[in-house]
């Protein structure tokens, strides 16, 4: 029997527990050769006057696992917290964000039936590298920061996976046109780093049009490279018109350590309902099999889900007013078809 590979697991706030429950039910029925070590991220350990949101012993399981499938969590409001995401990703390295994003029509209702694009986002720097003052009672200040290092990672990291993963084009959002410097460099080191990928077609949009681009004709994209903040809000739009912001994964990379986890948030409007779509933590769960060497198990996770759409079988978000299912029978529904 081949050995079961350990990953840390952190059920998280709001809707965590619910799609994490599903998606481990998933994994244990289909087969992956996995061993879960639970630890407490969130709300729970802010609450116990730990600022940072994770315990010592948290950190050391993920130093030892170097996997980390994390389910949403809450940032409570307010000064004295520090956002969790922003430390893990900072403190493990993690710093490529990787964010597919799909049409499944005709069975996921979109009015964009042909998206397939991936969104690499730079994820360790910009205006989340978190440099924030107050500088008077009413005066506050965030600085924004891009280094060479940084840039040239990420970027490569685009051209790479673009290699890789057969895709034909790498474009480059960013806001140069104002942002002379710092958007600026991010800009001129994806131009100096295409030179590298004669094979792989290029483009630059300034974000706002680009965007906009990705509401309109996102079927005109293919990897899309980007600093941290325009990012995370490009991906939620890109995540959102093929159907719902519950459907996507993200895989956030470093040298040493691997995250996977949903790209929405906690959803507290909908926590202990038992309805959140838990299909983007089973994206980054899918993501995760293919990172630790188990891709068929990955695939069959995979295909199951995508039977369990043909077979019309939804959550809410995706069902739009007609019947749906929900988080644990959606889950129930692909574990009997492994
Ligand atoms: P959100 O993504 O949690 O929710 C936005 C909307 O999408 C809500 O209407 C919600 O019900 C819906 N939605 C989200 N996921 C869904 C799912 N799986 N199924 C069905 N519907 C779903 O964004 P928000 O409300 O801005 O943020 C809530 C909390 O989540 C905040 O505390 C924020 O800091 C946190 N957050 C955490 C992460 C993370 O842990 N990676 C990411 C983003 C936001």
């Amino acid at each position: 029997m081949t050995k079961k590979r350990h990953i840390t697991v952190a059920k998280g706030d709001g809707i965590g527990p619910e799609i994490m429950d599903a998606t481990l039910k998933i994994l244990e029925f289909s087969g992956a050769e996995i061993e879960p070590e639970f630890i407490d991220i969130g709300e729970k350990v802010y609450l116990s006057g730990e600022t940072s949101g994770i315990s010592e012993e948290a950190w050391e399981s993920l130093r030892r696992t170097k996997v980390f499938l994390k389910a949403p969590i809450t940032t409570p409001q307010g000064g004295g917290f520090k956002s969790l995401n922003v430390t893990i990703r900072k403190t493990l390295g993690l710093y490529a964000n990787i964010r597919p994003n799909i049409s499944y029509d005709p069975f996921v209702k979109t009015k964009h039936p042909n998206v397939d694009l991936v969104i690499v986002r730079e994820n360790e720097e910009d205006l989340y590298a978190g440099i924030e003052h107050q500088q008077t009672p009413e005066v506050v200040q965030c600085l924004k920061l891009i280094t060479r290092p940084g840039s040239e990672k990420i970027i490569r990291y685009a051209f790479e996976y673009a290699v890789k993963n057969n895709r034909k084009k790498v474009t480059c959002f960013s806001k140069d046109n104002i942002m002379k410097l710092t958007d600026g460099l991010f800009h001129k080191v994806f131009n100096e780093i295409s030179k590298e990928y004669p094979q792989i077609e290029t483009e630059h949009w300034i974000i706002d049009i680009g965007i906009a681009k990705i509401a309109d004709t996102p079927q005109d994209f293919d990897v899309i490279v980007m600093p941290n903040l325009y990012g995370d809000i490009a991906s939620d739009v890109a995540a959102q018109i093929t159907g719902s912001v519950g459907l996507a994964g993200s895989a956030n990379i470093g040298d040493h350590v691997a995250m996977f986890e949903a790209i929405h948030g906690s959803a507290p409007d909908i926590a202990g309902k038992g309805i959140a779509n838990p299909s983007g933590l089973i994206h980054g769960a899918i993501m995760m099999l293919v990172h630790i060497g188990q891709p068929e198990v990955a695939t069959k996770i995979h295909n199951a889900w995508l039977k369990t759409l043909e077979d019309g079988i939804f959550t809410g978000d995706i069902a739009k007013g007609s019947a749906s299912v929900g988080t644990m029978e959606f889950a129930e529904a692909i574990i009997q078809r492994l």
